[in-house]
C-alpha cells in the first residue's frame, strides 16, 4: 500500500459530493479526435495531438471501470471525440459489460455505425445516442464541415436492424441551421419509433462560444416551433434514468419521447449524478469547470484499487462544483474543450 494511505471499505455510498448528490454515471471520452468537425464543437483544424503513450490502454480502462463499479457507478457512456474511431471500442464496451454495469451507452456521430452496429450490440451496448442536426444534406455537410448525411442515416438504420435496444437522436439547437427543420427531425424519429432530444448550444471552447452567440435557440422556442407544426406536446412521466431531459410526447404516440435539455435556460445541476474521464486519464467533475484529478499516474504506480478509490471519493467530495458557470462566467467555460471532455 502507498505510504500515508488509509484503506477504507468501499461501499456504494462512496461516491457522493458535498451537495448531497450521489454519483452513479461515468462518461468516458475515449478519444479527443473525430471524423467530423462540427461547427459548435470542433475547431476547423481538428484537435491537438496527444501521444499514444499518454492515452489510457484498454486494460487501464478495464481497471478503472471496475473501481468505479465498486463505488456505485451503474451507467457508463463511451463518447469523445468520436468513440467509434477507437480501435478497441468493442473491448471497452465488453469490459463494462463484464464488470456488471447495467446501462452501457455510446454517443456517436453515426458515420461508422453501418459496419459497427452488430459488433457494438454483441459487445453489450444497450443504449445508443446518435447526433443528427439536420436532414438536409447541404446543411448537414455545412454543420459537420464535410459530413455525409446519407451514411449517417444508413448507420441509424443499421443500429435499428442490429436490435440495439434504446436509440436516441441528439439535435443541437442552431437557430439558422436547423430552427426550421425541427419538425422534420421529429417526424423522422416518429417513423423509426426512436427517441429524440434537443439540446441548447453550450458555450464550450471557441467553437461552442461562437455558435452560442450567433445561433442560440432556447428549448422553449424549439418546443413552440415543433408544436406549431405537429401539435401539442404532452409531458411524459419521467423515468429515473433520463438525466436532465424534460420529456414529452405527441397525442396518441407514447413510443417516441421528445426531450429538451436546457443547460442555459434552466440549470439542472442540482440533480447532477455524473463525472467524466478523459482519454488521457483525467477525471473531471463538471462539464463546465476545470476541477478534477489525474488518474493516469495513479494507475501506472503501485497504488491498489482501494487506495485509488479512496482518492477518487475524496476528490469528488471536496471538489465537484455545485454547478456549471456557463451563464455567470462564460470566459471560464469557453476554455473547456468539449471533444476532450466528451459532451
Ligand atoms: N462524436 C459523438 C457525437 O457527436 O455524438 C460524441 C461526442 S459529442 C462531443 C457528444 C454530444 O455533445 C453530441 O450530441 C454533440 O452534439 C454535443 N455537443 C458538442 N458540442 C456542443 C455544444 N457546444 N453545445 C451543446 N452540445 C454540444
Ligand atoms: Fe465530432 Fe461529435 Fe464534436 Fe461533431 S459533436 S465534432 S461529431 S465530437
Amino acid at each position: 500500500m502507498a505510504q500515508g494511505m488509509l484503506a477504507i471499505p468501499i461501499t456504494e455510498t462512496a461516491l457522493a459530493d458535498r451537495f448531497g448528490r450521489r454519483i452513479s454515471y461515468l462518461r468516458i471520452s475515449v478519444t479527443e479526435h473525430c471524423n467530423f468537425r462540427c461547427s459548435y464543437c470542433s475547431p476547423a483544424e481538428g484537435t491537438p495531438y496527444f501521444s499514444r503513450k499518454d492515452h489510457l490502454k484498454p486494460e487501464e480502462y478495464d481497471r478503472l471501470i471496475g473501481i468505479f463499479k465498486n463505488m456505485g457507478v451503474r451507467h457508463v457512456r463511451f463518447t469523445g471525440g468520436e468513440p467509434l474511431i477507437h480501435p478497441h471500442i468493442n473491448t471497452l464496451i465488453n469490459s463494462a459489460s463484464r464488470h456488471g454495469i447495467g446501462k452501457i451507452s455510446v454517443s456517436t456521430n453515426g458515420l461508422l455505425l453501418g459496419r459497427k452496429a452488430p459488433g457494438l450490440r454483441e459487445s453489450g451496448l444497450n443504449n445508443l445516442n446518435v447526433s443528427l442536426d439536420s436532414l438536409e444534406p447541404d446543411i448537414f455537410e455545412k454543420v459537420t464541415r464535410g459530413g455525409d448525411l446519407q451514411r449517417v442515416l444508413e448507420g441509424i438504420d443499421a443500429a435499428i436492424a442490429a436490435g440495439i435496444s434504446r436509440i436516441k437522436l441528439n439535435v443541437v439547437l442552431l437557430r439558422q441551421e436547423n430552427g426550421h427543420g425541427l419538425p422534420e427531425l421529429v417526424r423522422y424519429a416518429l417513423n423509426r419509433r426512436i427517441d429524440i432530444r434537443f439540446i441548447e448550444t453550450m458555450p464550450l471552447g471557441s467553437a461552442g462560444t461562437e455558435a452560442q452567440h450567433g445561433q442560440y435557440l432556447s428549448a422553449s422556442e424549439a418546443q413552440s416551433l415543433i408544436e406549431a407544426a405537429l401539435g401539442k406536446l404532452y409531458p411524459t412521466t419521467r423515468s429515473t434514468d433520463n438525466g436532465p431531459a424534460r420529456l414529452y410526447h405527441l397525442a396518441g404516440n407514447t413510443t417516441t419521447q421528445i426531450g429538451f435539455i436546457t443547460p442555459i435556460s434552466d440549470n439542472f445541476c442540482a440533480t447532477c449524478n455524473r463525472v467524466r474521464l478523459t482519454a488521457t486519464g483525467r477525471l473531471v467533475y463538471c462539464l463546465g469547470q476545470e476541477s478534477g484529478m489525474d488518474l493516469l499516474p495513479l494507475i501506472r504506480s503501485t497504488y491498489h484499487d482501494a487506495e485509488i478509490a479512496e482518492l477518487i471519493s475524496r476528490g469528488i467530495w471536496q471538489d465537484k462544483p455545485e454547478r456549471h458557470e456557463f451563464v455567470n462566467d462564460p470566459e471560464r467555460s469557453s476554455r473547456i474543450f468539449m471533444m476532450r471532455l466528451g459532451g
